[in-house]
């Protein structure tokens, strides 16, 4: 077993994997930006590294500072979580090649081969498994996107070879929408995945999202462990999983299982993977399945294989009684996964929630602010997984993620009331939450049947039962009160090393006192700006940039794109004018209240 590991990460999953160090007898590392130096994860680590400034590609993506982290610290191994270098093989290969350094995650070369979705196509179509209708080389030219518009018939959907969490895909209804929506997703493979290439799939009617938990030995012995069904989506972004899935018959869910063990045995897989899939009545255009063209009854589709842990890996958990994050770190150290497939029991329902600063009510806009209060459930049949206390702020250089809840329960009907329970006694403000959302769903006769597809959020239900929920069970959301950080213990950083010194009394009320006038200040820089100056509301990415210097523009036009918190945010003029000046280009890193396009 490793001695010393090193958490690439931070928020709820660093604690998540630091929680399974400390039971393996294993100490742990963190890494952290400027913007964290406070952060749940720093606290909860035997010690921690300052990586860099918050902007993310200049910490948590900084792959050399990350490796150099580890060996200052004598790590011998380093995790790396979900999102960040998760899932980037450049990465993985840096660790690898790091002395005395093992990398927790499949090898550097399988995430090459699954990570990019044509090659994982071609994979998995060769292992026998039906993937869905699509290309599995890449298109080059909007006529060659038409011509398989007509073979598939629309909808279909172009998506960048790299993509991941519902970026750089694009659904094109009709042929006269190819040539943006073609542009648009090789701009998106661009700016996030470093790759412009782009391939197409049908685009499915209303299928659910289900997907296979895998864990799979350096000494060949791959097991699933069940499925999840991730189908309440919001713009292709889940927001509720659950285990098992309430669509599935045995028949099917034998047949996925076995699928995704198949494809990623074949693929030579090793470490904890997902295979998602889509399942669709009837299935899709051409069959995969039986041959001789029969439609009836559900159809799977591979959809493609996340070389990682992933967010909702704890409903899994929570209903196989297997501790997903230990068997990562256990199987990286070359141990042999002690369990037959048979042996993998589905105990019971589990229900994930997650917990997100944003408004419902407001398209899910984040709403980064102070916890002023954060009173969390327990009692039977609760889990909590995060990385926050009550006071701490909810910063908007990252994910807008406050915690997960995870509620499990003999069936799924008593997992359902047990979650009402919880989330009502989860008491947040200071900050919009997704909680009053979870209550609607709960209440929600389509959600509660199980009926619900991937659709259901955004063409069925209807935005003002939202706007009702959120007046009903909401906090009051954002009233900004200052935060007030009492500190008996002083934390210094010597030479990027981070400790914690205790003080006297009279020194810990100069330290505070700083602290406040800090925060004061930066309430004001915001409405100082220049006039006429279009700011940032939010740290983020500049996707593109819309206006030229010397147009004129009116109230309403959009000046750029912001992408922030996972989200494409068009950035809007609140008064017309004329284009002065352009501050940003894209790919430009901004932080919140700099200024992005000044008018005249
Ligand atoms: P991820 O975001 O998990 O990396 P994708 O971006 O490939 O995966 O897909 C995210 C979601 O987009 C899916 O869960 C599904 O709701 C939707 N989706 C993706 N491909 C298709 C398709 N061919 N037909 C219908 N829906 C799709």
């Amino acid at each position: 077993m490793f001695e010393k590991l090193l958490v690439a990460n931070r928020g709820e999953i660093a604690v998540r994997v630091m929680a399974a160090c400390e039971e393996l007898g294993v100490e742990t590392v963190a890494v952290y930006s400027d913007a964290d130096r406070h952060a749940g994860h720093v606290e909860y680590a035997d010690e921690a590294y300052n990586v860099g400034p918050a902007p993310a590609a200049e910490s948590y993506l900084d792959g050399e500072a990350i490796v150099g982290a580890a060996e200052r610290a004598g790590a011998d191994a380093i995790h790396p979580g979900y999102g960040f270098l998760a899932e980037n093989a450049d990465f993985a290969r840096r660790v690898e090649a790091a002395d005395g350094i093992t990398w927790v995650g499949p090898e550097s070369g399988t995430m090459e081969r699954l990570g990019e979705k044509t090659k994982a196509r071609t994979v998995m179509s060769e292992a026998g498994v039906p993937v869905v209708p699509g290309t599995n080389e890449p298109v080059e030219s909007a006529d060659a996107v038409r011509e398989l518009g007509e073979e598939y018939g629309y909808p279909i959907a172009i998506k960048a070879e790299g993509g991941g969490g519902g970026r750089g895909m694009k659904i094109v209804q009709e042929a006269g929408e190819v040539d943006d929506a073609l542009d648009a997703a090789k701009r998106e493979g661009e700016a996030y995945f470093d790759n412009d290439a782009v391939y197409v799939e049908k685009y499915l009617d209303s299928p659910k999202h289900i997907e296979v938990q895998v864990l799979a030995d350096e000494h060949g012995t791959v097991r699933h462990l069940g499925e999840r069904d991730c189908s309440l989506q919001r713009r292709h972004q889940k927001v509720i999983e659950e285990a098992p899935s309430p669509a599935l018959s045995a028949e099917l869910r034998e047949e996925i299982g076995e699928a995704a063990r198949r494809g990623v045995g074949e693929a030579g897989y090793t470490n904890a993977g997902t295979v998602e899939f889509l399942v669709e009545d009837g299935g899709a255009s051409e069959t995969h399945r039986g041959g001789g063209g029969e439609a009836a009854g559900p159809q799977f589709y591979f959809m493609e294989v996340n070389t990682r842990i992933q967010v909702e890996h704890t409903v899994t958990e929570a209903v196989t009684g297997i501790d997903i994050v230990a068997w990562q770190i256990r199987v990286a150290a070359g141990e042999t996964l002690d369990f037959e497939q048979d042996d993998v029991e589905i105990d019971g329902h589990a229900i994930e929630f997650r917990i997100n600063a944003e408004n419902p009510a407001a398209e899910f806009a984040p709403t980064p602010g102070p916890l002023e209060t954060y009173d969390p459930p327990s009692s039977v049949g609760v889990r909590l997984d995060h990385a926050v206390a009550q006071g701490d702020e909810i910063g908007g250089d990252y994910d807008s993620m406050i915690g997960k809840l995870i509620v499990h329960a003999p069936d799924r009907e008593r997992c359902v009331r047990r979650s009402a329970r919880a989330l009502k006694h989860f008491d947040v403000e200071g900050v919009h939450t997704t909680i009053p959302f979870h209550r609607l769903m709960l209440a929600d006769a389509t959600f509660r049947g199980g009926d619900h597809t991937t659709k259901y959020l955004d063409e069925e239900l209807d935005p003002e039962r939202l706007s009702e929920a959120v007046d009903r069970w909401g906090s009051d959301g954002g009233s900004r009160a200052p935060s007030t950080t009492s500190a008996q213990t002083l934390t210094v950083e010597v030479d990027g090393r981070r400790f914690d010194v205790l003080v006297e009394d009279g020194l810990v009320e100069a330290a505070s006192g700083g602290d406040s006038a800090d925060g004061g200040s930066e309430g004001s820089g915001v409405s100082a700006a220049e006039a006429g100056a279009i700011t940032a509301e939010m740290q983020g990415t500049i996707l593109s940039t819309e206006v030229e210097v010397g147009e004129t523009v009116s109230a309403g036009d959009v000046v750029c794109v912001l992408e922030a918190m996972k989200m494409e945010n068009d950035v809007i003029a609140a008064s017309g004018g004329i284009v002065a000046e352009i501050a940003v280009s894209e790919g430009d890193s901004v932080d919140m209240g700099d200024t992005l396009v000044l008018l005249e």
